[in-house]
């Protein structure tokens, strides 16, 4: 096969690995090894000023508890005067690691491993976090829900202020695993959990024997789509408007390669803009399913895709699915998942 590490789209380092080399060790990559420490158990919700000073890694893997992390980057936001005595360690923000999946325990991180996403932190800080923090990967300060929402006219955008933001959740279905990457500064969080409804409502689908011809038609990233795939669908559509998001779904299609078996992956037109109007083919895939990706509003979407036999809707919260079942309703069956 051509590759066996990607270079990163955002960074230009290592971050993409291919989806079976990750899921190959994912069991054991945040586990604590025979000789690490016990868990500090800090309290998230002490002041800083009843905390220890640091918590030390471990001699043996190297690997530091999450707690420990975020300990340090706490510290790191006093100093340069973002918190104070007072604050606590759940104040210091969102922690996301590399390669997300439901834990049953407190991960235990290896170098550049975790993504911190919050409020009230500035670009000095973020870059003394990776200077002096081996385990953190990137820091995102929050505006909010990335992406388009609503209105076309107004993409949101959290800033990555050091580091890299691509990092990767690991889905978890019946039909199996995919790892799907995510420039998280620019996509839509979605913390993993055990019950995950959205595949729960694919592997209904599957059994009604509708995971055929689908259209994901809001793909994001292409968590979706992609599990149609897996799933043994024939045709997948994906389309999102948001230029980050397709490129995501590209570099989502090489990553799981293998598990998903393209023989061949086309790129017959270029994108047109960050927010995408008329739909653009930018991705074609020949194999067992025939994948075509567009970058363009779902509303004119069927003025260039072939209508399914099921489009899927993933709309972000609150906006108006309405319209969206109108723009779709050549479709022959619409589930707003
Ligand atoms: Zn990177
Ligand atoms: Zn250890």
């Amino acid at each position: 096969m051509p590759f066996k590490i990607m270079k990163c789209p955002e960074c230009g380092k290592d971050c993409v690995l291919p989806a079976e080399d990750v899921l190959a060790d994912i069991d054991s990559k945040y586990m604590a090894c025979p000789n690490c420490a016990p868990e500090p158990e800090l309290d998230k919700a002490k002041p800083l000023r009843h905390l220890p000073e640091g918590v030390e890694r471990c001699p043996s893997c190297g690997r530091a508890p999450l707690d420990a992390v975020m300990l340090d980057a706490l510290r790191i936001l006093r100093e340069f005067g973002l918190r104070d005595e007072e604050d606590t360690l759940r104040g210091v923000g969102s922690p996301l690691i590399a390669f997300g999946y439901p834990l049953a325990f407190s991960p235990r991180l290896g170098p550049r491993s975790l993504i911190i996403v919050g409020e009230r932190l500035g670009r000095d800080a973020a870059e003394a976090m990776m200077k002096r923090i081996p385990e953190i990967k990137g820091v995102i300060l929050s505006r909010g829900v990335p992406g388009v929402q609503g209105s076309l006219a107004s993409p949101g955008e959290n800033e990555l202020l050091a580091g890299c933001d691509l990092r990767a959740d690991i889905v978890q279905s019946l039909f199996g695993e995919l790892v799907i990457y995510k420039s998280q500064s620019k996509i839509h969080i979605e913390f993993p959990r055990q019950s995950a409804p959205k595949m729960k409502i694919l592997e209904q689908l599957y059994f009604q024997g509708k995971i055929r011809d689908v259209v994901d038609g809001l793909s994001g990233p292409g968590t979706l789509g992609l599990m149609c795939v897996l799933a043994g669908a024939e045709r997948v559509v994906l389309n999102d408007a948001w230029l980050p998001a397709v490129q995501n779904v590209l570099l989502n299609l090489k990553a799981n390669q293998r598990l998903l078996g393209w023989d061949e992956i086309e790129y017959p037109e270029g994108p047109a803009g960050i927010v995408g109007r008329e739909p653009v083919l930018v991705c074609r895939t020949r194999g067992a399913c025939e994948v075509e990706v567009y970058h363009g509003d779902l509303a004119r979407l069927f003025s260039r895709a072939r209508p399914a036999g099921l489009c899927l809707i993933d709309p972000f919260p609150g906006s108006n699915t309405k319209e969206l079942e109108k723009a779709c309703r050549s479709c022959n069956e619409i589930v707003i998942v």
